[in-house]
């Protein structure tokens, strides 16, 4: 549960410790608006598992490009952002894509790191679908590394997981990777 006085208080220290003063008339609401907009995410993050329910006989591979997602950086507390490829082969069940969308923005809207986002969303679809396989790609834009200069702005971070057969047999791992880059 997302304490919103504890927020709140830490915002207004935070806003302190470099240099503002958390009175003046554009701060003074700010610790409320980020405690607000905290519970929101959390409103956010919850979703129905049953969402999973529909049976298919289609066995060939199913892509979803570009789902586009925002996260936290763990490390800075700044946004990073970007796409999701997701593909699966399915056996006896898919989803749609109103539930895939939910389901990597249940993941991303926390404090995260890239690389256990991708493997969280992997295994959680491994899991609610127990397809032959699955594979998900993110590429992202982290604004903690863009707004210092460390990378150059736009430059993207790309992390992938894969399981099953996507792991196991190269032909399909290759025709994934070939279609995300398409
Ligand atoms: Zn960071």
């Amino acid at each position: 549960m997302v304490d919103r006085e504890k927020i709140k208080q830490a915002v207004r220290l935070f806003l302190e410790g470099i240099g503002e003063d958390p009175n003046r008339e554009g701060l003074r609401e700010t610790p409320d608006r980020i405690a607000r907009m905290w519970e929101e995410f959390e409103s956010m993050r919850s979703f129905d598992m049953k969402l999973f329910e529909e049976f298919g006989s289609y066995n060939e591979m199913v892509l979803v490009k570009d789902i586009r997602f925002y996260s936290f950086c763990e490390h800075h507390l700044l946004p990073f952002f970007g796409k999701v490829h997701i593909a699966y082969i399915p056996d006896g069940v898919i989803c749609g894509l109103s539930k895939l969308v939910r389901a990597v923005r249940s993941f991303a809207l926390r404090p995260q790191v890239q690389e256990r986002l991708t493997e969280e969303i992997a295994d959680f679809l491994e899991r609610e679908l127990k397809p032959q396989g699955v594979g998900v790609v993110i590429e992202a834009e982290h604004l903690c590394m863009s707004i210092r200069g460390a990378m150059s702005p736009g430059h993207l971070t790309v992390t992938s997981a894969l399981r099953g057969v996507f792991l196991k047999d190269m032909r399909t791992r290759e025709e994934f990777l070939k279609l995300v880059k398409s």
